[in-house]
């Protein structure tokens, strides 16, 4: 298996009015496609015509220097991506600095009625993620100057053209332990299960990740059973909540379980909208410590009381 490490230059809108299929219409494609040992196999790089935003927006002439005269000499997008997916190759995981690259990838794609080529479901290495997890315990994320100038790389090449961020991101994995950390891969969620059969879960060492199908409202999702069960993350067993499911906005779901044999377990579910409008879940279950178990506690009672105080002021002006 090889690893195609992928950095997308785009484009958007000089007057702020993006089109609304493809807000980031993509310029540039670098990558560099290297063995599990991480070493180099190849590299792909090419500036892409644009078909949707024909000038700069001011930021991105400025951050990636490049100028519209050297986009108009270039293939365009379908083109492109053809070559680009060829180069790929099969038997291959896609690495990226953050988790916008494959969605974007996929959405300019999509506009331009490329067929579905990629896996489903899509896994990847967030690489920002993974350094967050190796050198913040996963509280902070940076960019990737700051990572290579974290890690002491040696600075070169510019930033912010595709394939040296590229290869600024390869090179932090050679200098962090990406062998221990490449187990939390990601989920793109760009296309979404459309039934139970395609609903994804994925087994960590540390949480069980789960990504629901499409409903049509976030009610709907809500009081979905499976959108709800909390399974122990150790041995599979059914839960039953000690803290039902409670949300602070409609958006985050929380709960917190016990498995008599392994203990405390905080359920999180995100809802989440796609392209066409519907909505599926996201859900996070974990072990937990007791005082975490505590802070989600806290966290309903401050949503209660917000809630009461609310009704009050409601109550005071109504009368
Ligand atoms: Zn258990």
């Amino acid at each position: 298996m090889n690893y195609i490490i992928l950095d997308l230059e785009w484009n958007q809108s000089p007057n702020g009015q993006n089109h609304p299929r493809i807000p980031f219409e993509i310029i540039e494609i670098g990558a560099v496609k290297v063995n599990e040992e991480l070493k180099l196999v190849d590299t792909f790089s090419e500036l892409i015509r644009p078909r949707i935003y024909r000038q700069l927006h001011y930021k991105v002439k400025e951050i990636c220097n490049i100028t519209m005269n050297d986009l108009k000499k270039c293939r365009e997008f379908p083109e492109v991506i053809r070559d680009f997916l060829d180069w790929c190759g099969e038997d291959m995981m896609f690495c990226t600095w953050g988790s916008m690259d494959l969605t974007e990838l996929q959405r300019n794609m999509h506009f331009h009625k490329i067929k579905r080529r990629l896996a489903f479901p899509l896994f990847y290495e967030d690489v920002q993620n993974l350094f967050s997890l190796a050198y913040f315990e996963g509280t902070n994320k940076v960019s990737l100057s700051d990572a290579v100038e974290h890690l002491d790389l040696k600075e070169g090449e510019k930033f912010h053209r595709a394939v040296n961020d590229a290869k600024y991101t390869l090179a932090v994995m050679q200098k962090m332990n990406f062998d221990l950390y490449k187990q939390y891969f990601s989920i793109d969620c760009y296309y979404v299960p459309n039934n139970r059969d395609q609903e994804i879960y994925v087994s960590f060492d540390n949480c069980h990740k789960y990504v629901s199908r499409k409903f049509r409202t976030k009610e709907e999702a809500a009081e979905d059973s499976r959108v709800r069960e909390l399974t122990c993350q150790k041995c599979g067993k059914k839960l039953k909540p000690i803290l039902p499911w409670f949300s602070d906005n409609s958006k985050t779901y929380y709960s917190v379980a016990n498995c008599p044999k392994h203990g405390l377990h905080s359920g999180v579910i995100r809802m989440k909208k796609c392209e066409n409008g519907m909505f599926y879940a996201t859900k996070v279950t974990k072990p937990i410590s007791i005082i975490s178990a505590l802070q989600i506690k806290k966290k309903q009672d401050a949503i209660r009381e917000k809630r009461r105080e609310k009704r009050a002021r409601i109550d005071h002006a109504d009368a």
